[in-house]
């Protein structure tokens, strides 16, 4: 009677948690900000001790204990010649799948339910102007042919979470956002998915379960240090890939130059795949040689690595994931970053200025809350 209550309530919880709407004001202020962290301090710390993702033995483990499971109901049903211990199996595959679904709303996936950047920063409501998008990638581009010399001859660290100035940049960056303790980095890990990352050209991954970081091994130096502070966004609770995205650009053009270097190229790409041809060509006329050839090295990893059919499936299924755990935009959600940027207002050295609970409410009273006159401030 008990196991059936018990079975009934992780069943219930599930369907409530995915289905429930939570005030995020309410999940920001409980979770996001107050057990999340304390967690988050706890876990990717033990994490941080082994090199390989604890997520393949996880994933792995879970995969070889369910078909062994079926398995056995299926041979029980036959030796019986009955349905009931198949029925049973699936009882209890339900039951465990909705189980796993509660631990990750628990240790993570409650975050896509925490206050969004716009409700957090102050930002203009109107879409930016294609000539927008195309000034800030000219700026990137700017960034990158003066970073790239300096960038080259310091080098990259292999490992972004061992590189002091990006662990300070990446502390100060999370107080610009939020009150809430900053988070801890991951070592960037290797995995059994590594060669999945490489066909379906994925450049990382959070796994929630360990709260650990998983990277593409053949990540070039110039990428690592962004994808890492992108991950690391995802460890500090921000799970929308537009705000993972905002806070890796904030921390990398707060870092050295080679993280400076990477943080513009991350941005030039996302403002390059954003504009038209004309915009295009005017990106591609300013960037200089060094640049260009870091850009070409990417393209080609990729190219060289991607598996089409693998890559478009797995884009897919992930479009599919964000959408369910409420990201409207799908996959579209990282390069809305771009736009952003571009409604955030900001103070000098891009600091973000933020907006406090009283403020946000007032300001969303009155119409327009930000003169789009004031350009200079808006980059
Ligand atoms: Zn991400």
């Amino acid at each position: 009677m008990t196991r059936r209550v018990l079975r009934g309530a992780i069943v219930l919880l599930a369907g409530a948690g995915a289905l429930l709407p939570l005030p995020p004001i309410a999940v920001e202020r409980v979770y996001a900000t107050g057990v999340y962290p304390w967690l988050q301090q706890a876990v990717t710390p033990v994490s941080n001790v082994v090199p390989f993702a604890f997520f393949d033995t996880i994933v792995l483990g879970g995969v070889a204990l369910l078909v062994w499971y079926c398995w056995r109901q299926i041979r029980a049903a036959r030796a019986a010649r009955r349905l009931g211990p198949v029925l049973a199996g699936a009882r209890t595959i339900v039951v465990a799948a909705a189980a796993v679904y509660v631990v990750f709303l628990g240790i993570w996936g409650l975050n896509y339910r925490r206050v969004s950047m716009n409700e957090r920063l102050v930002t203009s409501t109107e879409r930016p102007a294609s000539e927008a998008v195309v000034q800030l990638g000219l700026e990137a581009i700017e960034q990158m042919n003066v970073l790239h010399a300096d960038a080259h001859a310091a080098g990259w660290d292999p490992q972004p979470w061992r590189d002091r100035e990006l662990l300070t940049a990446f502390a100060s960056a999370q107080r610009l956002l939020s009150d809430a303790p900053p988070a801890r980095p991951g070592r960037l890990k290797w995995s059994v998915f590594g060669l999945y990352f490489r066909w379906a050209s994925i450049d990382g991954m959070l796994a929630p379960f360990a709260l650990e970081v998983i990277a593409n091994p053949d990540l070039l130096p110039w990428e690592r240090p962004f994808v890492a502070a992108h991950e690391w966004a995802h460890l500090a609770g921000y799970a929308h890939e537009a705000e993972a995205n905002f806070l890796g650009w904030l921390t990398c053009i707060r870092g050295n130059a080679s993280a400076r270097y990477s943080g513009w190229l991350f941005l030039y790409w996302q403002v390059a795949g954003e504009v038209g041809r004309d915009g295009r060509a005017r990106l591609d006329a300013a960037l200089g040689d060094g640049p260009r050839a870091d850009v070409l090295a990417i393209h080609e990893r990729i190219r060289r690595g991607r598996l089409q059919f693998l890559q478009q499936a797995s884009w897919r299924a992930y479009d599919h994931y964000l959408r369910a755990n409420r990201v409207g935009e799908g996959v579209r959600s990282y390069s809305e970053v771009v736009n952003l940027i571009l409604r955030t207002r900001f103070e000098d050295d891009w600091t973000p200025v933020r907006r406090n609970a009283a403020s946000a409410h007032r300001e969303s009273a009155q119409a327009p809350p930000h003169p789009s006159s004031s350009a200079a401030s808006w980059r």
